[in-house]
């Protein structure tokens, strides 16, 4: 069987108009011979008024509640989907997960999926049917729905392609696929073409918002290629695969900022052991992700500032716990919320000497302060000055021949 996986994001989906483009789309695959399983999310807006709503109950609304009730939208749409299918005369009918049933292990809110049973979903596409299949959502060992994690529906579709062993998964989606940099920052910014799960991985946990940094991990995990292309529009999108896949000339794929960081600095810290694992122990046991940490430190006085970032939303929270810190003394507390990570991200910096001298080069020759620095194999972040934003990737995309 050639099978496809054609997955649909909620701005796809987002009103009754635009769910009749996609059943298009969806049968032009029909007619070109394939086998479709389609998954769709919810109609956009839908899931956020859902979490609203609990919220207006209760701010601890119980969290197997809250998964029934914000992956309802997923039925709505899916319902539509094949209801317009039927409507241009194609057997179809809509799927919830627990009817497949798609297992899931973990918590709920964050769960995962970790099997997909395949005989109803097979035996309906031998009928010619296609089957719409709610994304987000699984069913747990108890019985109880699941949900994946917000954007979750990118991962109810790859371990779809996983587990029928599909030709080709497609996420459509409301732009054309993944830019070098986002192109509202930008408007220099070019598609990518073929992308590696390694580089996409970085680029959407760094800030672009394409698609879920869980579901690409599960792509990797599972070897699955992914389509990643505009339901609007009919253009060649953006291929993630393989590293050995890519043959490429650039050193740099995609640069990427964000907007939620948060810095802090502890001035005058003891210059001595284990005060940087006292700064964040408690941090650490209250799941506050801390992101990037420096730390300098004046020979005269033994004593160090420490510096690191946060989210954003953490803010808060995290400035209690290092205030309420008993292990710990400085004589000054600096928060700053104006910042934003600037990161540049390629697999050829393994094989390029050099790049992190250009990066810092470029952004001193527009005399743009580096705050704090961090780096992995494959990416080098900065934090700056979000006043710099668009002057830094402006600047960045250029130095790393981005442009053309
Ligand atoms: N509807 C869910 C959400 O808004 C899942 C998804 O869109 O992928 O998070
Ligand atoms: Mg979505």
């Amino acid at each position: 069987m050639k099978i496809v996986v054609l997955k649909f994001g909620g701005t796809s989906v987002g009103t009754t108009e635009r769910i009749k483009k996609v059943a298009n789309i969806i049968a032009g695959y029909a007619k070109k011979g394939f086998k479709v399983i389609v998954v769709s999310s919810a109609m956009s807006g839908a899931t956020n008024d859902l979490i609203k709503k609990s919220r207006d109950i209760s701010n601890d609304f119980n969290s197997s509640e809250y998964d029934v009730l914000v992956s309802a939208g997923e039925q709505i749409s899916c319902a539509l989907i094949s209801g317009r299918l039927n409507h241009i005369g194609y057997k179809s009918r809509s799927w919830m997960s627990w009817q497949i049933p798609i297992l899931t292990k973990g918590e709920y809110c964050s769960s995962r999926i970790s099997k997909i049973n395949k005989k109803k979903i097979i035996d309906y596409l031998k009928s010619g049917g296609i089957p719409v299949i709610t994304g987000f959502q699984g069913v747990n060992n108890d019985s109880r729905i699941t949900t994946l994690g917000r954007g979750g529906s990118d991962a109810s579709a790859i371990m779809c392609a996983k587990f029928f062993n599909a030709k080709k998964c497609i996420i459509f989606t409301d732009v054309e696929g993944v830019y070098t940099t986002d192109p509202n920052n930008l408007k220099k910014a070019k598609k990518i073409k073929v992308i590696s799960y390694e580089e996409m991985l970085e680029m959407a946990s760094l800030g672009a918002k394409v698609m879920q940094p869980n579901s690409i991990q599960d792509a990797r995990l599972n070897r699955v290629e992914i389509d990643v292309k505009s339901s609007f529009v009919n253009k060649k999108g953006t291929l993630i695969t393989k590293r050995k896949n890519i043959l490429r000339n650039r050193t740099i794929t995609g640069l990427t900022s964000t907007k939620n960081d948060a810095k802090l600095t502890l001035v005058g810290v003891k210059d001595k052991p284990g005060v940087a694992a006292s700064v964040f122990r408690p941090l650490s046991q209250n799941q506050i992700n801390v992101d990037m940490v420096v730390q300098t430190s004046s020979t005269q006085n033994r004593e160090t500032d420490i510096t690191f970032t946060v989210k954003s939303d953490e803010l808060s929270k995290t400035i209690r716990l290092v205030k309420q810190n008993k292990k710990i003394k400085y004589r000054d507390l600096i928060v700053n919320k104006d910042v934003s990570k600037i990161s540049i991200i390629g697999v050829g910096m393994i094989t390029t000497p050099g790049v992190t001298y250009r990066m810092f080069q470029t952004l001193a020759n527009k005399r743009i302060n580096i705050l704090v620095i961090s780096t992995s194999e494959i990416k080098i972040s900065v934090l700056i000055n979000k006043k710099n934003i668009k002057k830094a990737l402006a600047a960045l995309h250029k130095e790393f021949k981005l442009n053309s």
